[in-house]
């Protein structure tokens, strides 16, 4: 028995599944989990000493790859001063400014210790600017275990939402509308219906809790042109330009969220737990050029620390205690330690924008010449890509919404998980994941993994 099996065994008896977040759990894929020892740069090192290049990145904020010495230091140096005092601090004050010094449409920034926390609180905000109940949802979203966003969305558009988790009573999501990502035309049918009723519209701008789904539309082909020009490979996105065209003309999904958000007068919040400072240094507000009236972080602004913020336009955030009438609060918000290593992993994106050039040029070479090798050896997958997220589906069929992503076939994916772990390589254990590169991946490991995938698609061709 190895010591990862050792010790997961030992958590099964103390601790729901063995883990402490679903995700981690490695049932669907087969294995039991790896028990993680420590990670440096772009690896992590087990109990059993076994070393893994890591693609799952603690799930986003690792943008810099593991234990990078400025935010090490940055957190030992702010331990010495304590660790919570529940009082102001100046690093808080540092990193609101930060974060409305960068962000779009963010005049103001709340504080809190997760992204659940973050949309959880956005949602109540919005509610009380709006003074209405309903929000809008999308199919496949994630947005983190708080009640009224645990909705899964059964057939077609729902017009009243059922709990996707027991423990979760019918009254919390009766005001949780789902609509189908990348389909305007559900979310129009839903304002028609409720034209006065709907407080707020929240997507991940880039799916990718069900994969990764990029949103269609005008900048997605304008991305894809200017990809085709910069490329080694001028067919990287290409097929999500065509899926544009044949799918949808103008406007983009976002695009014309933000057109819907505001006829009907209501919020549109940006969940960017995880694009936030990972698309670039202005999020996808401004990788996409669409505004947003709220916005959610976590993951990389906490750099592997326990930390969520939500902020936006001054009217709207005004409405938060003490200032307003929305109650919201955190004995830990704003912790010391946790605002030290945020605000030196965001330093350093800040200082070296370049960090974000090569990420995402390496994101679209990586993922462009997976789609590359599929097509010469005949697999039947989808590639998608958006930056430094990417994943790939075991389906033929294009994936645009979470119906389509559904049609993966995961018992393919949890084969092809166990090859690249049995070759050291950590993806997520599950299909509906992303792949997170970091600025610790070397172009020199990537096309290691790139042969790996060469090797993983031809055996199989072998085989079947
Ligand atoms: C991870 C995630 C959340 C939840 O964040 P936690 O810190 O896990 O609570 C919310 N929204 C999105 C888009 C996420 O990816």
């Amino acid at each position: 028995m190895t010591k990862s099996e050792e010790l997961f065994e030992r958590a099964c008896r103390v601790i729901p599944g063995g883990v402490n977040s679903p995700v981690r759990a490695f049932g669907s894929v087969g294995q039991t989990p790896r028990v993680i020892a420590s990670a440096h740069g772009a690896y992590m090192t087990d109990e059993d000493g076994n070393k893994y290049l890591d693609f799952v990145g603690s799930w986003g904020p690792m943008i810099l790859g593991h234990d990078d010495s400025a935010v090490r230091e940055a957190v030992i140096k702010a331990c010495a001063d304590g660790l919570s005092f529940g009082a102001a601090t100046k690093r808080e004050v540092e990193m609101a400014e930060l974060i409305c010094g960068s962000v779009p449409n963010v005049d103001m920034v709340r504080m809190v210790n997760s992204g659940t926390e973050a949309v959880m609180s956005a949602i109540r905000a919005a509610r009380g600017y709006t003074g209405r109940d309903k929000i809008v949802k999308f199919m496949g979203c994630y947005h983190g275990h708080s009640d009224a966003l645990l909705v899964q969305a059964g057939s077609g558009v729902m017009t009243a939402g059922i709990p996707d988790s027991a423990g979760v009573p019918q009254g919390c999501t009766k005001d949780t509308l789902s609509a189908i990502y990348n389909d305007l035309a559900s979310v129009e049918r839903l304002f028609e219906e409720f034209p006065d009723e709907i407080a707020a519209v929240i997507v991940e701008p880039v799916g990718a809790n069900m994969g990764v789904v990029p949103p269609l539309g005008r900048h997605s082909k304008s991305s894809a042109a200017s990809a085709a020009s910069e490329s080694l490979l001028a067919d990287d996105n290409a097929s999500f330009a065509e899926q544009a065209d044949r799918e949808m003309t103008e406007p983009g999904f976002l695009e014309g969220l933000r057109s819907l958000c505001t006829k009907y007068g209501a919020v549109l919040i940006f969940d960017e737990v995880i694009t936030g400072f990972r698309l670039g240094f202005t999020g996808a507000q401004g990788y996409f050029g669409v505004d947003a009236d709220l916005v959610t972080c976590g993951k990389i602004i906490g750099a592997g620390m326990p930390v969520g913020a939500y902020g936006g336009k001054r009217e709207i955030m005004e409405q938060v205690a003490p200032v307003g009438p929305v109650y919201q609060a955190g004995t830990l918000s704003g912790n010391p330690v946790a605002m030290a290593a945020g605000l030196a992993q965001l330093s350093i994106l800040k200082e070296q924008p370049e960090i974000y050039d090569e990420l995402n040029k390496k994101g679209q070479w990586f993922f462009g010449s997976i789609k590359q090798i599929a097509r010469e050896t005949g697999a039947p997958v989808q590639v998608n890509s958006c930056g430094s997220l990417g994943c790939m589906f075991f389906t033929s069929e294009p994936v645009v919404d979470y119906a389509s992503a559904k049609t993966s076939d995961t018992a393919k994916y949890a084969e092809y998980f166990r090859y690249m772990l049995s070759n050291h390589i950590y993806l997520a254990p599950s299909q509906f994941e992303a792949m997170f590169l970091s600025a610790a991946h070397t172009r020199e490991e990537l096309a290691d993994v790139l042969e790996l995938v060469r090797r993983y698609f031809a055996l199989r061709e072998k085989q079947h």
